[in-house]
């Protein structure tokens, strides 16, 4: 039984002091949430502050991405053992806007999700095609370039601890959602590669979440699906009010 993750993505958004913010309403309002895990990732500055303000609730946070190594002269980089201690538990790996703007691979994202999963954080490996791709009907190439190539060398027991996010690039900060059927399809598709790649346990156990313009009009319909297992979710994830109705896709779950 794979109960859902719905993590906010906060890229580069908030200061510390509007982080704090946002997660102590976030807190008031999911109160006695049951039956889905939340995990909000904000930027590296305010990890600690939004971990201490989430004390002693189930409410998970999360970093954007991390290094590969645990220390040394690699100016500007965060390793996962500093981003455990400032008490995020979860750490997004490869989302597309690394991929695009910083030159990210799936042989980097592949030493960042070895190094994460080393530190005891559980990564939240992205993948997903471009629209240029979907058009020339290469989505599953991408996307099974992206799986086994980013989690090469896992055994089974690592790969149950990875989530994974397919994010159609074109469904990210565009508004324009994949339907729940094209979702479910690539869902199915990596759950599939698992399966073969690992064992069917394995496949069975991964939690995959969808992430692309999520919003609280079309959650509950991507949640439907068999395969889809949580969200990503962007620009929905800043104000509390609206990651409130994505986390309560269901109805109050109280
Ligand atoms: C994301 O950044 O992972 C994302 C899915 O963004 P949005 O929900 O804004 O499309």
């Amino acid at each position: 039984m794979r109960i859902p993750v719905i993590a906010g993505n906060w890229k580069m958004h908030k200061t510390v002091a509007e982080a704090v913010a946002t997660v102590t309403e976030l807190k008031r309002r999911l109160a006695g949430v049951t039956g889905v895990k939340v995990v909000v990732c904000p930027p590296f500055l305010a990890i600690k502050a939004v971990a201490d303000a989430l004390g002693g609730t189930a409410i998970g946070v999360g970093a954007q991405d991390c290094f590969w190594e645990s220390f040394g002269a690699f100016t500007g980089e965060v390793s996962p053992e500093m981003i455990k201690e400032a008490g995020a538990t979860y750490v997004i790996i490869g989302h597309s806007e690394r991929r695009q703007y910083f030159h990210e691979t799936n042989e980097t994202v592949n030493k960042k999700v070895k190094k994460a999963l080393a530190a005891g954080l559980t990564p939240i490996v992205c993948v997903g095609e471009t629209l240029a791709e979907r058009e020339a009907g290469q989505t599953e190439r991408v996307v099974n370039d992206h799986v086994t190539k980013g989690l090469a060398g896992l055994n089974a027991h690592e790969v149950r601890r990875c989530i994974i996010a397919y994010e159609p690039v074109w469904a990210i900060g565009t508004g324009k959602t994949a339907t729940p059927q094209q979702a479910q399809e690539v869902h199915a598709f990596i759950r599939q590669r698992l399966a073969q790649l690992w064992d069917s346990a394995t496949a069975a156990t991964v939690i995959i979440q969808y992430g692309g313009s999520v919003k609280p009009e079309n959650i509950k319909e991507l949640m439907a699906e068999p395969d889809i297992d949580g969200a990503l979710v962007g620009g929905a994830s800043l104000e509390a009010a609206s990651f409130e109705k994505i986390v309560k896709y269901n109805g109050p779950m109280t």
